[in-house]
C-alpha cells in the first residue's frame, strides 16, 4: 500500500497551504506549512527572477527540513514600468505601504500612459526539490491583462483591483475564487504542475 507522502509548502502563510492542498485534493500528499516542521527562518528572496527565487526557497528549505518541499514566487510585470514591480510587488514603494496605497502607486506612475500601453502580466513560477534539495520540477503561469485607470472590486489581494482583464471586462478583484483560480498565473502554474507531481509521487 502505498504511504502518504509529507509536501512542504514554503511559506509561512496557512492560507497558501490551504489553497495549494485544496487545488490537489485528489493526490495523497501530507500538505506542511513551514511552521509546521519548525522553521522559522526566512530564506531572503534577493533573486533577480521568479525562477530565481522560487529555486532558492525550494532548494534551502528542501534540505532544512529533508522532506520534499513545494516554492512559490510571483508578481506583476507592468510593460510601461519595464517589467516593475516584478520580483519587488510585495514590498514596492516600500515595506510599510497597504496593498491598496501601493496599487495607487501604480496608477500614479502610469497617469499619462493610455490604455493600450497599460499592458502587464502577473507571473508565477513553482519549484520542486526532493529532501536533498535536488530540483525534481517546475513550472510556471501567466495571466495578461492590462492596468485599469482606476481601482474595482473586493475580492482577491494585492494587485487585483487595478488588474483588467479585457476579455471579462472585470478586474481580477471583481472574479470568485473560482473564475480567478481558472485563469490566474497561479492557477494555471499549477495545472503544469500536478501531472509532474503524480510522477514524482509515484516514483516515491
Ligand atoms: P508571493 O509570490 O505570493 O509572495 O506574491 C508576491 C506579491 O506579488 C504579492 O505580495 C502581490 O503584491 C503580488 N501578487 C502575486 N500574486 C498576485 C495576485 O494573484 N493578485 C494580486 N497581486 C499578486
Amino acid at each position: 500500500m502505498s504511504q502518504t507522502q509529507k509536501l512542504v509548502v514554503a511559506t509561512h502563510n496557512k492560507g497558501k497551504v490551504k489553497e495549494f492542498a485544496e487545488m490537489m485534493q485528489d493526490m495523497d500528499i501530507a500538505w506542511l506549512g513551514l511552521d509546521d516542521v519548525g522553521v522559522t527562518e526566512d530564506v531572503p528572496e534577493t533573486g533577480e527572477t521568479f525562477r530565481e527565487n522560487a529555486v532558492m526557497k525550494a532548494v534551502a528549505y528542501a534540505q532544512a527540513v529533508g522532506l520534499l518541499t513545494l516554492a512559490d514566487d510571483s508578481g506583476l510585470e507592468i510593460d510601461a514600468l519595464g517589467g516593475a514591480p516584478g520580483v519587488f510587488s510585495a514590498r514596492y514603494g516600500g515595506a510599510a505601504l497597504s496593498h491598496a496605497q501601493r496599487y495607487q502607486l501604480v496608477l500614479q506612475q502610469l497617469l499619462d500612459v493610455p490604455a493600450p500601453a497599460r499592458t502587464a502580466r502577473f507571473r508565477c513560477v513553482i519549484v520542486v526539490a526532493d529532501g536533498h534539495g535536488r530540483i525534481l520540477a517546475e513550472a510556471e503561469g501567466v495571466c495578461e491583462g492590462l492596468i485599469a485607470q482606476s481601482p474595482a472590486g473586493s475580492g482577491g489581494f494585492g494587485y487585483d483591483p487595478v488588474f483588467f482583464l479585457p476579455e471579462l471586462g472585470k478586474t481580477m478583484a471583481q472574479l470568485s475564487s473560482a473564475e480567478k483560480h481558472q485563469i490566474s498565473h497561479r492557477g494555471r502554474a499549477m495545472r503544469q504542475l500536478e501531472p509532474l507531481l503524480r510522477r514524482i509521487l509515484s516514483d516515491g
